[in-house]
């Protein structure tokens, strides 16, 4: 019967293949009890995997990394990174492994990896394991962000291991598997140029190309191609983090992408009151990557990757440092005009202009000033472009100045469009009613380490639809009671 059940993937490990020097091959450690907790049934048909085979013992044991996949090479990545500022030359995977690459039922290709599978060549201090409340939470920030439209790395389970793990106090252990376009970050440049290796700098770019910007390969200058679809994916992707209030909370360059998806959900959270300075984040005491910081802290981890490519950029180095700035400082101008576009979008607008621009900046002061919940306010405009501003205004402590913000907002809207309901229904589909609150998150979690899945799971249901606005699901809508939000922190879960 088990041979039957056995989950199979059509495995092709390119990275294996092609990218020696930047792996350590490497096993899961065994778990004594495992118990799957959760599996996203919606992306095991993406990748066309058997779902019932996945439930299966022998499945089970392969999300864990107890028992390999057919087909299976599994790694630990090397990377570097520049965390906080300060560069670390020897990061990688220090409690994961990439299984190998799928192709999915769209032709697409995906890194399956295991984080919390134990403890690998780079684990250094850290005894490789992970807690079911950070995996869990990797889980429904990732499933929320993706259901927002949000490139992003995403979850396909999280298997309780049966063992305690030792953090602040003794938690329950958990392997996420998780599912990404690759797991190449600024920091894998960033390690293959800190080792001196021209031809290793070479064959990663050529494979990154290869992989996610294929295009670049028939430009004059291939690289520098590449540097600029990666700042491009780079500034759309923070501008939607922006649009939706996401914090990452960890924007280390090991932490970024090349692919342009999100990934690394550690302390990551949504914000409520509308205020660029927050942070979540236990360990970020400066406020690096502070919500409003963002956007610069992208462009910085960028110019780390400029600086690793930057000899194979140009013959001489000059030129080299010419070329991969003026691709840098245009950064920003990409930036705001994904970012313009999307928040046009989310008021309704589709002309930009200085009225637009003065509509925008002003509801931003507004929010600051009275402390406005960022996705209750953008949610309530279309109610108010309906004809009842009344939830909108219940936001304000002082309605008047919103009144008189919506009066212009409303004329706006006229000059550009016949229908307001029209309007209303597009808003709609871009800002949501349902984002991962943190105080439920937290509820969830508790609920989940004390054994009772209910809470995440309904939770879980809520946020994958996140626009379509359901009676009796108010509590997820509501942003979170006074006594909870000053002091609220985040963990890396590490
Ligand atoms: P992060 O910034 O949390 O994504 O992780 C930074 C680095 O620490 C990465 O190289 C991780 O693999 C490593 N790391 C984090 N937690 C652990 C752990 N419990 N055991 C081993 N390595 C870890
Ligand atoms: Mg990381």
């Amino acid at each position: 019967m088990s041979i039957a059940t056995r989950p199979s993937f059509a495995f092709d490990n390119s990275f294996v293949r092609e990218l020696e020097g930047l792996y350590e091959p490497w096993r899961g450690t065994s778990v004594p009890a495992p118990e799957l907790l959760m599996l996203n049934e919606d992306l095991a048909a993406e990748l066309g995997i058997d779902t019932g085979a996945l439930r299966s013992p022998e499945g089970v044991a392969v999300l864990t990394g107890n028992v390999m996949a057919e087909g299976a090479d599994p790694i630990a990545q090397a990377y570097s990174g520049h965390q906080f500022g300060g560069f670390s030359p020897r990061l990688g995977d220090g409690r994961a492994l990439l299984l190998g690459e799928v192709l999915d039922i769209h032709g697409r290709r995906r890194d399956l990896h295991l984080k919390g599978s134990g403890r690998t060549p780079f684990a250094r201090r850290g005894d490789g394991k992970a807690a079911i409340g950070p995996m869990l939470r990797e889980f429904v920030i990732g499933e929320a962000m993706h259901s927002l439209g949000i490139p992003t790395a995403r979850a396909l389970a999280v298997v309780a291991t049966g063992e305690q793990v030792v953090r602040e106090t003794m938690l329950p252990g958990a392997v996420l598997t998780r599912v990404a376009a690759s797991h190449i970050r600024v920091g894998t440049f960033e390690y293959a140029a800190a080792r001196r290796d021209p031809d290793l700098l070479r064959r990663l770019t050529d494979y990154a190309i290869a992989r996610h910007y294929p295009d670049a390969a028939e430009t004059e200058n291939p690289y520098l191609a590449f540097f600029e679809a990666v700042v491009d994916a780079q500034a759309s992707l923070v501008a939607r983090w922006m649009l939706v209030g996401f914090i990452h909370g960890v924007m280390n360059t090991d932490n970024m992408a090349i692919s342009g998806e999100t990934i690394d959900y550690g302390p990551c959270a949504f914000m409520d009151a509308f205020d660029a300075a927050t942070v979540f984040s236990s360990i970020d005491h400066a406020g690096r990557y502070a919500f409003g910081n963002q956007p610069h802290i992208a462009q910085w981890n960028l110019a780390r990757l400029a600086e690793a490519v930057l000899p194979l950029l140009h013959a001489d180095t000059e030129a080299a440092v010419a070329v991969a700035s003026d691709v840098l400082e245009s950064f920003p101008d990409r930036y705001n005009a994904y970012w313009g576009k999307g928040m046009l979008a989310k008021l309704g607008l589709s002309d930009g202009g200085p009225e637009s621009d003065a509509l925008i900046e002003d509801l931003f002061s507004l929010m600051k000033a009275q402390r406005i919940d960022f996705t209750s306010c953008f949610r309530a405009l279309s109610s108010a472009l309906r004809g009842d501003p009344a939830r909108a205004r219940a936001l304000f402590e002082e309605p008047a100045a919103f009144d008189g913000w919506a009066e212009r907002w409303r004329a706006q809207v006229a000059t550009e469009s016949l229908d307001p309901h029209t309007v209303a229904r597009a808003m709609e589909r871009v800002n949501p009613v349902y984002i991962p609150r943190n105080h439920l998150v937290e509820e969830a979690l508790a609920a989940a380490n004390a054994g009772d899945l209910g809470p995440f799971e309904r939770m879980v249901g809520v946020i994958t639809r996140p626009f379509d606005e359901r009676p009796g699901l108010e509590a997820y809508a509501a942003p979170a009671p006074e006594d909870f939000g000053a002091g609220y922190q985040t963990f890396c879960g590490t």
